[in-house]
């Protein structure tokens, strides 16, 4: 996803708007002020617009709320929402992982699409009780229709879609192999994006209907999502049940403070495979340098430049215990952007877990099958 802004947050969680969602909404705001409205109702044209734009927040208002409901749920089960963004193809609650209950995850999937048959059940009634008001109806009429196609698309049964998840956990629930219902769901994701792409080209090439290309482009994304999903998982699967001390590098090669990076590159650094140094003062470890670091000072400035100053100081890294999980490592890792983290026993450095290591280290697990 590209660049989003703040807004503020919303029951206590963090509300983003995507760069892409601007031009949702002035397509939605377009296609509602000068088709919709027009073919239903004989307005003047600032009344087509006036309910237009007014509708197409009150959707986005509807997004938001399908996506406030799965995270207030997970809190709820003491899974929180990092932050809820709306972008291009609706909304979108980034929780920071995933349930480890069937019933957890069945709860929070379902809440979405139920939020949402509830808001088109509203906004029905509403319609129903304002035929006395044409701006009334037409937009509360527009909304309950979008918010029923909204709870349907999302509980297609394809992973990772509310449906795929719901899926999953009834899967889940039943066979007790979490893997197992991760790997059905996401063939079902897979099944319903191509069912989603043949439905559009059948649609482009006999009847010619640009109506085509939406769903060729939903399912192209959808099967993106899948695979990005199903890796995540049995990515963060295969680290299960080992810990810091499992995962850390103890060898890492050092080098004095006072090296130059002109004379680090020039000696060990083209040599070796390894994607960090420790910067040391004598005996002691006075912190670390990663190859990012080296490359992120100007080729100009090498001969100036001392490893001591490109370092990250001992004091500035981020420490964990060697007994810490290396699941919620990675989960921390990737909460707070960090490159690299230090395993510390009783005030002293033993190891340290950069985050492509981390990954690696995953990756050989899955190909080994352990
Ligand atoms: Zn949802």
């Amino acid at each position: 996803m590209g660049k989003s802004i703040q807004l503020g947050k919303i029951f206590g969680i963090p509300f983003r708007l995507d760069y892409s969602w601007f031009l949702i909404f002035i397509f939605i705001t377009v296609l509602l002020s000068l088709s919709v409205f027009p073919s239903g109702y004989d307005w003047s044209t600032g009344y087509y617009w006036l309910v237009g734009i007014a509708t197409s927040l009150l959707f986005f208002a509807s997004v938001v709320a399908h996506e406030l409901a799965h995270s207030l749920v997970g809190r709820r089960e003491g899974i929180p929402a990092k932050s809820i963004t709306l972008f291009f193809f609706g909304g979108i609650a980034h929780i920071g992982k995933e349930a480890s209950r069937p019933t957890t995850e069945l709860r929070m999937a379902a809440a979405g699409p139920l939020c949402s048959i509830a808001l088109a059940g509203i906004f029905y009634g509403i319609s129903l009780l304002s035929s006395g008001n044409e701006y009334v109806a037409a937009l509360t009429g527009w909304l309950a229709f979008i918010n029923g196609i909204l709870a349907i698309f999302n509980m297609i049964p394809g992973f990772p879609l509310d449906g795929g998840r719901v899926l999953r956990s009834i899967i889940w629930l039943v066979t007790g192999n979490y893997m197992r219902a991760t790997r059905i769901a996401t063939m079902s994701g897979y099944g319903v994006s191509y069912l989603l792409i043949l439905g559009g080209i059948i649609i482009l090439i006999l009847m010619g209907w640009l109506d085509g290309l939406w769903f060729i482009f939903l399912g192209f994304f959808l099967y993106s999502a899948a695979r990005m999903t199903y890796r995540q998982t049995t990515l963060r699967e295969s680290l299960k049940g080992f810990t810091a001390q499992d995962v850390m590098t103890r060898d890492f090669p050092r080098v004095p403070r006072h090296l130059t990076i002109m004379e680090l590159v020039n000696g060990t650094l083209l040599t070796t495979s390894s994607q960090c140094f420790l910067v040391t003062d004598g005996e002691r470890v006075v912190g670390s340098l990663t190859m990012q670091q080296v490359k992120e000072v100007h080729r100009e400035y090498w001969d100036l430049t001392t490893t001591g100053q490109a370092m990250t100081p001992v004091e500035n890294l981020k420490m964990v215990q060697p007994s810490d999980e290396a699941l919620s490592i990675l989960e921390r890792m990737d909460e707070e952007n960090l490159e690299l983290v230090a395993v510390v026993r009783e005030g002293r450095l033993i190891g340290m877990i950069p985050r492509d290591d981390l990954i690696r280290f995953s990756q050989r697990l899955r190909e080994l099958k352990m």
